[in-house]
């Protein structure tokens, strides 16, 4: 039986881990597949997907910055592709292409299941409104968190994104507000803040007052590396609880990989072989 292929595609993807988690998974459950990284030209995204079908690719990730045209050229779409209005998985079914989103259950799953955080009646305070954000927004609703609060420094922003899902959440479950009127608007200690923002890649800590955390608070930063990013620092130094966006990675992986082949790789073990490799 010849060999199903998948891939990553994005601009630059020379870094991407998904190809070794990939052949990790398909290695741990026995199927039979190829996962390479593809570097499309910024204006050849179209091409290179028609390119590796042609070629007989099965499905795809797709990573920055291509995520609003994987959602474009989709078919048809996912309710979670939909809500994050960006597409990182696709699936090649004859002659359509399917367009999904595996970020936000991929965090959530890692919260809920890997640091064992319910969300269920949680007040989240959410950093940032960008993609990342956005994919976020409908899985954590889906928990029947408390409130969701979503603090950016583009004020205008939080408060479109917000807008957009008010319909989806109950009576009060979700606002919005910059980070300078955040401690006055909505007091007291988060249960779980989200760094969504991508103050991390720079080296630099939204403006928070410390009052946003308590001892029992899960600071949880998307971004990951060898060393904790200054927010996790930063939460730690005052008490709270970390984890960064490794498992997110992983978990969402893991979804891709199920959508595609039906079986759902376990992650601990990759998990750790990659946290290794980042030392
Ligand atoms: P976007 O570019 O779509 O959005 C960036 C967001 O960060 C905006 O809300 C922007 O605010 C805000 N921002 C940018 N710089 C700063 C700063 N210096 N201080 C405070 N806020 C800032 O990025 P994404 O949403 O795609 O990604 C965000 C983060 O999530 C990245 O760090 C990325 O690496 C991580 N990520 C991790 C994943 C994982 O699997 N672990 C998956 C996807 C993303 P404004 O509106 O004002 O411009």
């Amino acid at each position: 039986m010849s060999v199903a292929r998948y891939a990553v595609i994005g601009n630059p993807v020379g870094h991407s881990k998904s190809p070794q988690i990939h052949a990790a998974f398909a290695a741990a459950c026995a199927q039979n597949l190829q996962y390479e990284a593809l570097l499309a030209p910024v204006d050849g995204f179209v091409a290179c997907v028609k390119a590796f079908r042609a070629a007989g690719g099965r499905g795809a990730n797709v990573t920055l910055p291509f995520k609003s045209e994987a959602f474009a050229l989709a078919h048809s779409r996912t309710a979670r592709a939909e809500a994050a209005g960006a597409v990182n998985t696709l699936c090649f079914d004859g002659d359509s292409i399917i367009g999904d989103n595996t970020d936000g259950v991929g965090l959530v799953r890692d919260i809920v299941h890997n640091a064992g955080f319910g969300l269920k009646g949680q007040r989240i305070l959410l950093l940032g409104a960008g993609g990342a954000a956005r994919g976020a927004l409908l899985p954590l609703l889906e928990q029947q968190p408390r409130q969701i609060i979503i603090a950016n420094r583009t004020v205008a922003n939080a408060d479109t994104l917000s807008q957009e899902f008010l319909a989806r959440a109950g009576s009060g479950m979700l606002a919005s507000c910059g980070f300078a009127d955040l401690a006055q608007r909505y007091p007291g200690p988060f249960d779980l803040i989200i760094n969504a923002s991508s103050s991390s890649l720079h080296g630099s800590l939204p403006p928070l007052d410390a009052s946003v955390l308590a001892a029992d608070t899960l600071a949880y930063d998307m971004m990951y590396g060898a060393n904790p990013t200054v927010f996790l620092q930063w939460a730690a130094g005052h008490g709270a609880r970390t984890r960064d966006g490794l498992g997110m990675l992983l978990e969402q992986a893991a979804e891709s990989f199920f959508v595609w082949r039906g079986v759902h790789p376990a992650t601990q073990a990759v998990y750790d072989s990659l946290r290794a490799g980042l030392k």
